[in-house]
């Protein structure tokens, strides 16, 4: 009987092993080059693409076809900036306080699986309370279905900073947190935090350089650690091998998370023309959040959605990000797409690419932002971000040309993640 079972399984694992999947795509884009190219047929073996042939070819009676002949296919979408575990709502304060993390867990899978089956295989999460890391972990356990996850776990402020976890409470609930709760004062402090984050199981690190919008502070713009405090932080995330991400939207906060060696700022919104040099002589790279940007500028106009100190920052700063955009790209500021989900629903991660394109990037540069340079910038440009052959295959689908209608990114009708189908329409 034992010898029977093992024999059956190795049959079921041969011919799993053996078959194949053909993508029939009418046009693919080669996001390296930037070309639209005509009647192509990806091969998928497993989890990689095993090659990309000309015309339209079939395999065996065992392997699947897929038509996307009227369809124009192109690798996964990465967003550089989301936050998988909660998602706005005027409840959003008050959940802080009610919510447990095993509720957090639960709703973040919704969260993740909505962005996937946006065509979003692969996500940074630039912070959480840490549920994001087991959030990672079950999806690649394939427990629960969602995107490839690149987590901060919680992000690093400083006392009453936009990541102060307990900003705006009532004081007995204040406390006093400190690097494990990510709340540094020192040079000190910041790097163990650092080393907590690496202990905890992150991937990269994230830090509140500058005031933000959502905290429940006076101000949405002030810097907020000092050049040595983030000297520290980047310096030891390199001896992790960590990636460095800043939010900022205030200019002085932003020259020196640039100065400190973080490698993206996050909205930049406040950013001078100084600044904007300073990227390029760094090879700094924004993260847009446009539609952050757009999301905050209208929920501030609804009554009771924000708290009051809230509201006036979001009505302030939310509708300036689209414009410093135009003009960072412009002066040739590096780009990375990234869209700060969360603050508005995840799955409507592909809005960025309309707002990108009005501000007069081409889709096709707004597209490479979202594949090839995350997939470089996530230290993965070797199997992520490109159709090509011995990548990783993560694959979508949309039923126009985007050259024609940037719209179209919106509605992506068919979703690979690593060989397996997990939409089509
Ligand atoms: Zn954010």
């Amino acid at each position: 009987m034992k010898k029977l079972i093992f024999l059956s399984v190795l049959l079921f694992s041969t011919l799993a092993l053996a078959q194949e999947t053909y993508l029939h795509c009418g046009r693919l884009l080669d996001v390296k080059s930037g070309k639209m190219l005509a009647e192509k047929t990806i091969i998928v073996s497993g989890n990689s693409i095993k090659s990309i042939e000309n015309g339209y070819k079939t395999g065996g009676s065992e392997d699947t076809v897929v038509d996307l002949k009227n369809k124009t296919v192109m690798p996964g979408f990465i967003d550089m900036h989301v936050h998988i575990e909660g998602q706005s709502s005027p409840n959003t304060y008050i959940q802080r306080f009610t919510l447990n993390d095993a509720d957090v867990a639960f709703q973040s899978t919704i969260y993740a699986k909505n962005t996937l089956m946006a065509g979003f295989t692969t996500v940074r999460d630039l912070g959480g309370s840490g549920v994001n890391i087991a959030l990672r972990n079950a999806i690649n356990k394939g427990v629960v279905m969602g995107p490839r996850i690149f987590t901060a776990g919680k992000a690093i402020g400083t006392t009453g900073g936009h990541a102060d976890p307990t900003n705006g409470m009532k004081k007995d609930l204040m406390g006093d947190p400190g690097p494990k709760e990510g709340v540094v004062n020192s040079p000190e402090d910041g790097k163990k935090a650092v080393r907590q984050r690496y202990k905890d199981g992150a991937d990269v690190i994230k830090i509140t350089a500058t005031g933000g919008v959502l905290s429940v502070a006076k101000s949405g713009q002030n810097p907020q650690f000092t050049i040595e405090e983030i000297k520290a932080i980047t310096e030891t995330a390199k001896d992790y091998n960590m990636l460095t991400a800043a939010h900022a939207h205030g200019d002085e906060g932003m020259q020196r998370a640039i100065l400190g060696g973080i490698k993206t700022i996050e909205h930049g919104t406040l950013m001078s023309e100084e600044t904007m040099d300073l990227m390029v002589k760094h090879n700094t790279y924004l993260v847009p959040t446009i539609t952050a940007g757009k999301e905050v500028t209208e929920n501030a106009k609804k009554p009771g959605y924000f708290p009051d100190v809230v509201a006036k920052k979001a009505s302030e700063i939310g509708p300036k990000i689209q414009a410093t955009f135009q003009k960072a790209y412009k002066k040739g500021v590096p780009i990375a797409f990234g869209t700060d989900a969360a603050v508005f629903p995840h799955g409507e991660n592909a809005r960025e690419f309309v707002y990108m394109v009005e501000a007069g990037m081409p889709v096709v540069e707004a597209i490479k932002s979202a594949t090839i340079t995350n997939a470089q910038l996530l230290g993965m440009g070797d199997s992520l971000g490109q159709l090509k052959e011995g990548f990783l295959a993560d694959i979508v689908a949309v039923n126009e040309n985007p050259e024609s209608d940037v719209n179209t990114l919106r509605n992506v009708v068919f979703v690979m993640k690593e060989g397996e189908i997990v939409k089509s329409e």
